[in-house]
């Protein structure tokens, strides 16, 4: 039997749907328009692609967007001065600085000077720490959207095995939380991890997270386990070409899975619907109003 698909970009359609729905709720109820800030700092080619679906997906929402691009070579002083403007701004609910930046720029520095408040991306230490905590907190986008990828093929994953290849502060410790939050039973996998083959046998769910090319091997998964796969790998092609494959080998998986998500078509899709989220939760948490429906 082979696996359900699970689209992404169905269902981050759906959530965009959604959120433009509370966007208009709370502009009509309260004159609140969310306003998400990017800024990109040099002009690394994937981060401009990033930056564009951002910029078009926050507005086809009705929230403003604003753009704020800065040359390879700015001054940490100039950057945090940016940084600092935007935390003062009232149009401005959420910031997103777009990583990876140049190697003269220090990035904790940065991310560490953004209001937690306005930290859509969630990897402020204040918003790491609270997750861990169990708190309210803004989190990542990417393990959110892997969060309501599983939960659209899972009502509940109380008491689910979950296995999460790859320990970033970006997605692999943030789903870790998420994950235990929903009473998941989680390990953890990282490049120092024994048998990993053994360890994945045991999972309902499988997240993976590595950034290694078809890595995980259909015949490690247990039978039936749902699949998300976060890894985003360009590969070379017979014909001399290019394409993108995850961190799990497809059609290896697809014979073995109850439901997988495919690359492309599947987490990518639901980042940037998740950081719509994150910057409607967190305009209606600055201008004190109840969390919103989404
Ligand atoms: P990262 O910071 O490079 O982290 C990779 C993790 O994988 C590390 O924790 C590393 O372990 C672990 N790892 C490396 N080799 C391993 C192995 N052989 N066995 C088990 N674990 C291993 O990467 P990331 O930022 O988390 O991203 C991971 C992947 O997701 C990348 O392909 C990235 O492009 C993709 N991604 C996709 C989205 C999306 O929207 N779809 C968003 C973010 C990232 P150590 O900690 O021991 O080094």
């Amino acid at each position: 039997m082979t696996a359900k698909i699970i689209d992404g970009k169905a269902i981050a359609s759906e959530l965009r749907a959604r959120v433009a729905g509370e966007v208009a709720r709370v502009k009509r109820d309260h004159g609140l328009v969310p306003g998400l800030a990017v800024v990109l700092v040099g002009n690394d080619p994937a981060s401009e692609v990033y930056v564009r679906n951002k910029h078009k997906q926050t507005q086809e929402a009705g929230m403003a967007s604003f753009e704020h691009k800065l040359p390879a070579d700015v001054s940490q002083c100039d950057l945090l001065a940016l940084v600092t403007n935007l935390n003062g701004d009232p149009a401005v609910h959420g910031i997103l600085v777009q990583l990876p930046l140049p190697k003269s720029i220090h990035t904790e520095t940065i991310v560490n000077a953004i209001d937690p408040a306005k930290d859509v991306d969630g990897l402020h230490p204040s918003n790491a720490g609270r997750l861990a905590g169990g708190f309210q907190a803004l989190s990542p986008c990417t393990p959110l959207g892997c969060i309501i990828l599983t939960k659209s093929v899972h009502a509940s994953l109380e008491g689910m095995n979950a296995i999460v290849i790859g320990r970033s502060n970006l997605v692999g410790r943030p789903l870790l939380q998420l994950l235990l939050n929903e009473n998941a039973t989680v390990t953890i996998a990282h490049s120092r991890s024994r048998d990993l083959a053994q360890l994945i046998a045991r999972a309902d769910l499988v997240y993976a997270a590595v950034g290694k090319a078809e890595m995980v091997r259909g015949s490690w998964i247990k039978p039936g386990a749902t699949v998300i796969d976060v890894g985003i790998n360009r590969i070379p092609t017979a014909e001399g070409k290019t394409k993108l494959v995850g961190d799990v080998a497809f059609a290896e998986a697809l014979e073995v899975a109850g439901a997988i998500t495919p690359v492309p078509g599947g987490v990518g899709q639901m980042t940037v619907a998740c950081l719509l989220v994150n910057t409607l939760r967190a305009a209606c948490a600055i201008a004190g109003l109840p969390k919103p429906g989404v």
